[in-house]
């Protein structure tokens, strides 16, 4: 098994796409936004594709996001990563949680959990139904992860402060679906502790799952990295961009452009003599100007 290696406090960021299409304008603000943030603090930038879920990917979106990346002059250190050729990791952690009696196996369906519950943070808080019986766990069940109320507090680098109580407010969650497959928690958990990721840039619609990211890095003896999530891009209905919401892929002709729309989505200065200026000038410039704060005013 690998262990966890420890780094040096240096920044180490990263963008972790879904390859469940090519990348849109709402995941270029979340490339560019890592990018920006990692190099202008002499960090590196890692890249890591999310494909565990076999069954919303696009075959060919890895390699197309990535061709994108490079299009746009965003290069990565180190090799990139597919969570798909990883279970092992996954596996060897949930070991862990089960060894501390905190994973149990769920029967319930999407329905009886809704019929069931009331909704939370992010959908039906789980009732706890299986929590207490003795079900001999098979293949075909979740398992979820035993949560209690402890607070779990961290401070966003935009948000400020932001807490839960994980029983009170989201329940206990699935870390292994019933389809056998390793919940996007638990892997992003691993897989952040095992790049020696230092800083998380990424979308606002994931803010609240942190709190449950926290609570399995506490559980496995990870360090928690630092967190900054991003204002997310909507369409004109106020949908967040997704392929879901039809979102539009990003052209590969007119990478300054759509780079200089990003930028000032982002609340920051456009370089001032952008005509004549090629990639590695705008990287430049956008670099040493780069300011966080600016990301909301
Ligand atoms: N794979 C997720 C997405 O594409 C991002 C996960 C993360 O940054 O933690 O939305």
């Amino acid at each position: 098994m690998r262990t966890i290696q420890s780094f040096v406090s240096k920044y180490r960021g990263r963008f972790a796409p879904s390859p469940t299409g090519s990348l849109h304008f709402g995941s270029l603000v979340a490339a560019v936004a890592s990018y920006l943030d990692a190099k202008s603090n002499y960090g590196e930038w890692l890249v890591r594709i999310e494909d565990l879920d076999s069954q919303r990917q696009i075959p060919g979106a890895a390699d197309q996001i990535l061709y994108t990346l490079e299009q746009f002059g965003m290069e990565w250190d180190g090799e990139v990563i597919f969570q798909s050729r990883r279970l092992e990791l996954y596996q060897a952690a949930l070991d862990i949680l089960t060894k501390k009696n905190l994973i149990y196996p769920c029967k319930c369906s999407r329905k009886e959990i809704a019929d069931s519950s009331i909704v939370g943070l992010n959908g039906p808080i789980y009732p706890g139904t299986c929590r207490n019986k003795s079900i001999k766990a098979n293949i075909n069940h979740a398992l979820r992860i035993r949560t209690d109320n402890n607070l779990i507090a961290f401070c966003d680098k935009l948000r400020g402060n932001y807490t839960q109580r994980l029983q009170r407010d989201v329940g206990d969650f699935v870390v292994r679906r019933a389809d056998g497959m390793y919940a996007y928690q638990l892997a992003v958990v691993v897989d952040d502790a095992d790049q020696g990721i230092t800083h998380v840039v990424r979308g606002m619609d994931l803010l609240d799952s942190t709190p449950r990211q926290i609570y399995l890095q506490q559980l496995l003896g990870y360090i928690t990295p630092e967190y900054m999530h991003l204002p997310v891009v909507t369409n004109q209905q106020g949908e967040k961009l997704s392929k879901q919401t039809g979102a539009k892929p990003i052209k590969l002709s007119n990478a300054l452009k759509q780079l200089l729309c990003a930028l000032e989505f982002l609340g920051q200065e456009s370089p001032p003599d952008m005509i004549e200026a090629d990639l590695s000038y705008f990287w430049q410039w956008a670099c040493k100007h780069w300011r966080a704060d600016k990301i909301f005013s």
